[in-house]
């Protein structure tokens, strides 16, 4: 299996294995998702738009992408400490 790179926003782009299996077997596309805040707690936070490439494997079916910085810092915003 091939060494997993460190994630940025090209490593994406340039993916030529799946990270989880290593197959050949991927398709890119963009998507549109919208995060949601797990639990009742949240129901007040606001949702957060991402807009990332995918990659997806069709032999293990996983899908990977980047969350941007900017979207990524809001969905960590107020998160307890793990
Ligand atoms: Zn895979």
């Amino acid at each position: 299996m091939p060494t997993q790179l460190p994630l940025n926003d090209q490593t994406l782009v340039d993916a030529m294995y799946c990270t989880s299996c290593g197959s050949k077997n991927l398709g890119r596309f963009t998507a549109e998702m919208l995060i949601h805040f797990h639990g009742l707690k949240n129901i007040d936070r606001r949702d957060v738009f991402v807009f990332p490439e995918l990659m997806i494997c069709f032999d293990c079916r996983s899908a990977h992408f980047v969350v941007p910085q900017a979207e990524l810092s809001a969905l960590a915003q107020d998160l307890p400490a793990r």
